[in-house]
């Protein structure tokens, strides 16, 4: 990937240092691009190897977890637990199971973590971890019997002070449970504030189920608001049926807009009259099925067989399922098919070239570090209410939320428009987020 001449040294050091981990290098490559406008302003943020520091986990912690399956076949996979960096709080992220997971992966959430986090305003430091443990097809008592060997490794290096964990892609509320209770087996302790996305009636807060994917439509809102546009009828295309897609959905209709299509990883449902959101939610998380299934069950749902998402038309795309999943070709779809605003709700979802293309083709965009940090402040959130034994109400949890996205949403508006970039929602979000993180780095000297 290029990268400007100023950062140039830096991220040939952290490809070399880090060989294999292409998603790592992307993200860095990314912020490093980002902060040439910093760096030739304030060249000391380069001073006692702080690009370098900022570039290596504090700590990487990989571990074998062998488990029992239904046929009494030991399996083992892997896990991994990436302590970035703690600088402004204790290391905060969520856990992903998939097959995908590996290093470089984990390593690449945990860096963007860093600055997602920073950009929350709230006091929390960036991590990430997981496991290439796949849950599709296993039974509940195999999901349960795999949760709880992961954490029995886990647990040591976990809690409220050092390391809070979460949900991500394959982690729910039910694996939540699974990892929460033998968290507690293991150290005698009931320490709610150590995971989040707890269930309701053991110290989860409301609104976290929803966080994210509400927290991606309040930023488009602010987005479009910025050019005086609104998302009441527009055409939303959300990509993914998980935890992120199921309530960016939500909420996009709950505005007034149209959402005409989603997907999983075996092709898209058109919607051109919108979706049954309840339908959805009872295919995807009561009876666990696939999108094909909610085509066979709805009104006017076509499902795409392995289909591309980002040909339909429409004005607004949100790219809810995974890294990578929208290219440059699909960008040009989308700019060709009159899209004006995409916003990852998905931790980089978009390559380099598809960001480029949006640029080209004037459509804003805004970076997932910013547009999905809903769904880490409401897990920080969540950490106040466990802190001070209270729980809060839907609407004031949500106040609160929505409040966050908007502070999002300006701190990376003004940050671009002061580094002369305006509408740079990427420059203004990695800028933004990484000041605060050097500042505090340089504060606390060379650790
Ligand atoms: P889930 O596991 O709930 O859902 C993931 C969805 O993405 C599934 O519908 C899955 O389909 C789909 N998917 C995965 N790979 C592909 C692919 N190659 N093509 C099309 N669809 C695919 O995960 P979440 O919703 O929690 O997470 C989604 C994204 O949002 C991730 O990037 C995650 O890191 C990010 N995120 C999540 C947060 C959260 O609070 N949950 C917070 C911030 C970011 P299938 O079932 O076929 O695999």
């Amino acid at each position: 990937m290029d990268v400007d001449s100023t950062v140039k040294g830096y991220y040939e050091k952290i490809l070399q240092r880090n060989a294999g981990e292409p998603e790592f290098h992307q993200a860095v490559a990314e912020v490093l691009d980002s902060l040439r406008y910093v760096l030739r302003q304030d060249p000391h943020y380069t001073d006692l190897g702080l690009i370098e520091r900022l570039a290596e986990p504090e700590r990487q912690i990989i571990f074998r977890v062998p488990w029992i399956g239904d046929d009494g076949q030991v399996h083992v996979n892997r896990g991994f637990r990436v302590q970035f960096n703690s600088v402004l709080g204790p290391y905060k992220g969520g856990l992903r199971f998939h097959p995908s997971v590996n290093l470089g992966i984990i390593k690449f959430l945990g860096f963007e973590q860093i600055f997602k986090n920073s950009l929350t305003g709230l006091p929390i430091g960036g991590g990430k971890g997981g496991s290439d443990f796949d849950p599709k097809g296993r039974s509940e008592l195999e999901v349960m019997r795999f949760c709880q060997s992961f954490m029995t490794e886990l647990h040591r290096h976990i809690g409220d002070k050092t390391d809070v964990p979460a949900g991500d892609i394959g982690v729910g509320g039910r694996e939540i449970g699974y990892l929460f209770g033998q968290y507690r087996r293991m150290t005698g302790r009931h320490e709610s504030g150590t995971l989040t996305g707890k269930g309701l009636q053991w110290g989860g807060s409301l609104v976290r189920t929803e966080a994210t994917g509400y927290g991606c439509v309040y930023f488009t809102q602010e987005m479009m608001a910025a050019r005086g546009e609104r998302l009441h009828g527009a055409r939303v295309i959300v990509s993914g049926s998980g935890n992120v897609a199921i309530y960016a959905i939500e909420k996009a209709q709950e505005l007034g807009a149209t959402v005409v299509g989603f997907s999983d990883s075996s092709g898209y449902v058109s919607t051109p009259d919108g979706v049954d959101v309840e339908l959805l939610k009872d295919v995807k998380e009561v009876r666990r099925l696939r999108v094909s299934d909610y085509a066979k069950e709805a009104t006017g749902a076509t499902f795409h067989k392995g289909g591309n998402i980002w040909e339909l038309e429409a004005d607004v795309a949100l790219p809810c399922a995974t890294q990578n999943e929208l290219d440059d070709e699909s960008a040009k779809l989308l700019a060709d098919n009159g899209v004006k605003y995409v916003t990852e709700g998905a931790n980089m979802p978009c390559t380099h070239d598809a960001v480029r293309v949006f640029h080209k083709r004037h459509i804003d965009f805004a970076p997932g570090k910013a547009a999905n940090a809903g769904g880490v402040a409401t897990s920080a959130l969540e950490m106040q209410q466990n802190a001070s034994r209270d729980s809060w109400t839907f609407e004031y949890t949500d106040k609160r939320l929505q409040n966050i996205m908007r502070k999002i949403f300006k701190n990376a508006a003004s940050t671009a428009a002061e580094y002369g970039v305006e509408g740079d929602y990427v420059v203004g979000a990695n800028i933004a987020g990484f000041k605060k993180v050097a500042d505090a780095m340089i504060a606390q000297g060379v650790i």
